[in-house]
């Protein structure tokens, strides 16, 4: 049984703090929405005040944030959890960020003689509630050995990318290729359905043809083909739009400064943003489907 405090409680962090209490963990737990603390009060945690309150007694600490500027300000900004907690405490970060900021993140850590990790996650929603997420990890092989018990509890693939920054960099080129995948698989049904198909029925010859991808697989983008998607529930809860924008301009950014060519990761960036500029920010991002025929709806 470890002391973890695990901080930001949304559509990932939730399911993830709920698994660590269900491997028989303590958890003290801190979100800005008090909603989602007093959920996981409900399910055994300690409701804390503050990050840096969550983290003070903790032997690691967990964030699942959405971005790098609040990664930046619960490690290092006022309240720090970074001052706050005990000297040999690990900490995590599994939320999806620029490598700058984790590798800044890391000497900062270091320098306080803590080790730490940049460990996102892939597997969305469904893989966080039923603990088979991957993590993607970069920093000291002997932190990931530290971690690797409180990650088997959430997860079930890990990966050492590299050093302090790799796992982030390993993520962002993932989620490139899924916003891709996904905006190309909404795009083929759409085709697809217009010419007279039946989408469950295209859906199933593209899942056993040259097409085959994890959209087709799991997170089928048309409404109705396939049970406990968001495309089955209004494309609520899952990942949201603006959270795939982020990515997408992570791999942009990547890209500009290495001078790699991304034709299709710009094009797509600019079809989500679009998107999201119609109020679509928090919607799921496999609703692209709708964006791409917005009579899609009324079929
Ligand atoms: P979310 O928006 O549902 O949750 C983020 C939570 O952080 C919210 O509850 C918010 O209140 C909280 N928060 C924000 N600032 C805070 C602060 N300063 N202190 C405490 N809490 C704070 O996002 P999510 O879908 O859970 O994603 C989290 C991260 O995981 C993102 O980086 C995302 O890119 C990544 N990710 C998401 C998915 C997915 O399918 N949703 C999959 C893989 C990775």
């Amino acid at each position: 049984m470890t002391q973890i405090a695990f901080i930001g409680l949304g559509n990932m962090g939730a399911p993830m703090a709920a698994n660590l209490l269900k491997a028989g963990h303590q958890l003290a737990v801190f979100d800005l929405a008090s909603e989602a603390v007093a959920k996981l009060a409900q399910a055994g945690a300690r409701a804390a005040s503050s990050a840096a309150e969550a983290a003070a007694g903790a032997e690691v600490v967990i964030t699942m944030l959405p971005a790098g500027p609040h990664v930046k300000g619960v490690y290092l900004g006022a309240g720090r959890v970074l001052t706050a907690v005990a000297s040999g405490t690990l900490l995590i970060d599994c939320s999806t960020i620029d490598a700058e900021t984790a590798r800044a993140l890391h000497a900062a850590a270091a320098e306080r003689g803590l080790d730490m990790l940049d460990a996102p996650v892939s597997g969305g929603v469904a893989g966080a509630e039923a603990a088979t997420l991957t993590f993607i990890v970069g920093g000291e092989a002997a932190a990931l050995e530290r971690a690797r018990p409180i990650l088997e509890a959430m997860g079930k693939k890990i990966f050492h990318a590299g050093a302090a920054g790799a796992g982030q960099v390993a993520k962002m080129c993932n989620n490139m290729l899924l916003g891709i995948l996904m905006t190309g698989t909404a795009e083929a049904l759409n085709l697809g359905v217009a010419n007279g198909l039946d989408p469950k029925v295209l859906s199933e010859i593209m899942k056993a043809s040259s097409g085959n991808n994890w959209a087709l697989q799991v997170y089928n983008p048309y409404p109705g083909v396939m049970e406990g998607t968001p495309a089955s529930r209004g494309y609520q809860g899952g990942f949201g739009v603006d959270l795939l924008v982020k990515d997408l301009e992570l791999a942009l950014k990547a890209g500009l400064a290495t001078r790699t060519s991304l034709p299709l990761g710009s094009l797509v960036r600019q079809l989500y943003v679009a998107y999201s500029k119609q109020g679509a920010g928090r919607m799921d991002f496999s609703s692209i489907i709708k964006y791409l025929d917005p009579e899609l709806e009324k079929k």
